[in-house]
């Protein structure tokens, strides 16, 4: 047995499903997981002294690549002063302004310690401000783990929605309304039907969690338009795409104005962090200036607001444009090895993210997504991990690319795939 299945072993007596995020178990893929002792650059080091070429990258944070040398030293600089104080600290203001002039739709901001957080509380502001319920999300876009966006669909997609699992109340997801992710007029319908008391659209606006799907050209700006003829507001989920897709976020790139906006992951540096800000007539409404609740005895602790600055800072120096088009040329030869042995494949990619859906079908939506052949794909993750390629578990999540992986990492991964047989 190895180390990382004996640690598995003793957790599963310990932990639920012996760890603390479901996907971590490797369920669908047929494996265990791997325990890691340590992470570099673009590289993890395993429990058993295995190294691995990682497309996890801790699920997004990574963008600069693991234990960055001045991440770390910010770490280690801010602990030596003490570790949490629960009262204010130089580094939020500093973070928080680093945040508003990076990001054009953020003019005031609040630090929370998760995107969960971030989402959650977003909505509440959402409703708060407008005095409305109703929140559309879109089939497939994954928000955090709060009650109201684990909905599924009731009978047929216009109608309300179905707790997603046990423990969320019919009566908190009713207010929950589904659309299929690039259907503006399954938006507008809803709308129609249901304006009045629609207090916000939340939208990742890349698709990231049902594997990567970009926006139709006219869709985001149609999101837009129709929040705003209706006086509900547009909540852009950037926890994976901000600082990523361009250091503006998807906002910047794609030249859209939300109302809100969350971000987790890269703004944290690898610590636990995330964040959710917008217009300041409407962030204003949250307390103690206003009268919308939301709090957190952790929130802009003092390691993760320097982990955030110290990522930020680095990130600015940064060319995305060179790692994109890296990251392209890289995904699509990957694609091209996968068609050379006859597995049908499509690829989507954006700036440092990409999926190979196992499909020969467009991927512009969720049940799109589901065409992917998963036996197609278990196989390729298992031979893959095999060979040192740490993918992650799930036909349904992104391939991350940081700036720490090298053409040396890319040619070894693609020597990898040539191997795989299906
Ligand atoms: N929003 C999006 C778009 C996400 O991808 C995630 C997590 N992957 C979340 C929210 C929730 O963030 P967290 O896991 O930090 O609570």
């Amino acid at each position: 047995m190895t180390i990382s299945q004996e640690l598995f072993q003793k957790a599963g007596t310990l932990i639920p499903g012996g760890v603390n995020s479901p996907v971590r178990a490797c369920k669908s893929v047929h494996c265990d997981p791997l325990f890691v002792a340590s992470a570099s650059g673009s590289k993890l080091t395993t429990e058993d002294g295995a190294e691995f070429i990682d497309y996890v990258m801790s699920w997004g944070p990574m963008l600069l690549g693991h234990n960055h040398p001045e991440v770390a030293a910010a770490i280690a600089h801010t602990a030596a002063k003490g570790t949490s104080f629960g009262a204010p600290c130089r580094l939020e203001v500093e973070l928080a302004q680093a945040v508003v002039d990076a990001v054009p739709g953020i003019e005031m901001v609040r630090m929370v310690s998760s995107g969960t957080e971030a989402t959650m509380s977003a909505l509440r502001l959402a409703r708060g401000y407008t005095g409305k319920n109703g929140v559309i999300k879109f089939h497939g876009g994954y928000h955090g783990h709060a009650d109201a966006f684990l909905a599924s669909a009731g009978s047929g997609v216009a109608t309300q929605s179905i707790p997603g699992t046990p423990g969320v109340p019919a009566d908190v997801v009713k207010h929950t309304l589904l659309a299929h992710y690039n259907d503006l007029e399954a938006v507008r319908a809803l709308f129609e039907q249901q304006g009045d008391d629609i207090a916000a659209v939340i939208v990742e606006p890349v698709a990231g969690n049902m594997g990567l799907v970009l926006p139709k050209p006219g869709f985001l700006q149609g999101l837009r338009e129709l929040t705003s003829k209706y006086g509900a507001l547009l909540i852009f989920d950037e926890v994976i795409t901000g600082f990523r897709v361009s250091f503006g976020g998807a906002q910047a790139a794609f030249g859209i104005d939300p109302d809100l906006t969350c971000l987790g992951k890269i703004i944290g540096g690898g610590l636990p962090v995330g964040a959710y800000g917008g217009k300041r007539k409407i962030m204003s409404h949250i307390a103690p200036s206003g009268n919308v609740y939301q709090a957190g005895t952790l929130s802009g602790n003092p390691l993760a607001m320097a982990a955030g600055l110290a990522t930020l800072k680095a990130l600015a120096q940064k060319d995305y444009a060179a790692l994109a088009a890296r990251t392209d040329a890289f995904s699509r030869e990957l694609e091209n090895i996968l068609h050379g042995k006859g597995v049908p494949v499509t690829r989507n990619h954006i700036a440092s993210i990409f999926t190979l859906f196992f499909t020969e079908t467009p991927v512009v939506d969720f049940p799109s997504a589901q065409t992917g052949d998963s036996k197609a794909f278990v196989s390729f993750y298992q031979q893959m991990r095999e060979q040192g390629i740490y993918l992650a578990p799930s036909g349904f999540e992104c391939a991350f690319t940081s700036f720490a992986h090298s053409e040396q990492d890319f040619e070894r991964t693609l020597d990898a795939a040539r191997k795989v047989r299906f």
